[in-house]
């Protein structure tokens, strides 16, 4: 287990990192390492990237605080609600990523089989509910989707993300925004293509072996996220082998059979 020293550090470095790679933006985000049985957390409404020790609070996972000159982040209760359905959380990254916040705002989610980075290390991103930010309504929201995975959007509001060490909580977010501005090229290219279930089965795979992953992750292709998920499927669309020549058969074939009796006499 890490000293709480060593947890403020890392906090300090990655609030800086959060900050400089345009993650948040003026005093945007929190974060909060849990050491044994004691919460290290941001102080509300200053920059996260420039963050100094004596500021970060240290509470219990009902909040009441040990020791800081900061009043505690606004959204602590999101975090000690992630530590208490997640024991093998310990830390949580709270941000406003721009690139992944744009394609809740625009009505998408992030949930396609897309990149197979993305796909084996993070999977499905699903959306909690609306909740007004710095409320208790947060903590009420993302009570059931954290269950399930370890990065989650927060609906017109930002991201969180968890994991076993700050690091790996961060990276996840880093990851996403990536994914998310590859999303946006590729949507104004003109087209998305996702991956296979097929491909999908042999990424899931290698999670532990290959990767040594740790953590949740909800399947890219798990038949029960909201519509405009993956829309993979076990069978090859049938058109893909044709020649152009088969197809534009098939076609006139189709426009044929839906034109009324009458027009064709
Ligand atoms: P705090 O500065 O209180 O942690 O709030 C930042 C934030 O992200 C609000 O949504
Ligand atoms: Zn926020």
């Amino acid at each position: 287990m890490i000293t709480e020293r060593e947890a403020k550090k890392q906090i300090i470095e990655i609030g800086q990192r959060l900050y400089e790679k345009g993650l948040v933006a003026a005093t945007d985000g929190n974060l909060s390492i849990r050491v044994g049985d004691r919460i290290i957390a941001t102080p509300s409404g200053v920059s996260k990237g420039y963050l100094k020790e004596n500021e970060l609070v240290t509470v219990d996972i009902s909040g009441n605080k040990y020791s800081g000159l900061g009043k505690p982040s606004t959204e602590l209760d999101m975090h000690l609600e992630v530590y208490k359905v997640r024991p093998d959380v310990n830390a949580v990254v709270h941000a406003h990523p721009p690139k992944c916040l744009s394609f809740i705002i625009a009505g998408e989610n992030l949930s396609q089989c897309v990149i197979p980075e993305v796909v084996v290390a993070i999977g499905a991103i699903p959306t909690a509910p609306y909740a007004t930010p710095s409320t208790a309504e947060m903590a009420q929201s993302i009570h059931e989707p954290i269950k399930r995975t370890d990065a989650i959007m927060l609906d017109r509001h930002g991201s969180l993300t968890v994991g076993h060490n700050i690091e790996s909580a961060y990276n996840k977010l880093e990851k996403m925004e990536h994914a998310a501005e590859v999303m946006l090229y590729a949507k104004l290219l003109g087209n998305v293509r996702t991956l296979d279930r097929a491909e999908v089965d042999k990424l899931m795979g290698l999670r532990d072996s290959t990767y040594g992953l740790q953590g949740k992750v909800i399947r890219c292709d798990d038949d029960s996220l909201p519509q405009g998920s993956c829309n993979t499927s076990t069978s090859q669309d049938p058109s893909q082998n044709m020649s152009m020549e088969e197809l534009v058969k098939v076609i006139i074939q189709k426009v044929l059979e839906r034109l009324p009796e009458q027009s064709l006499k």
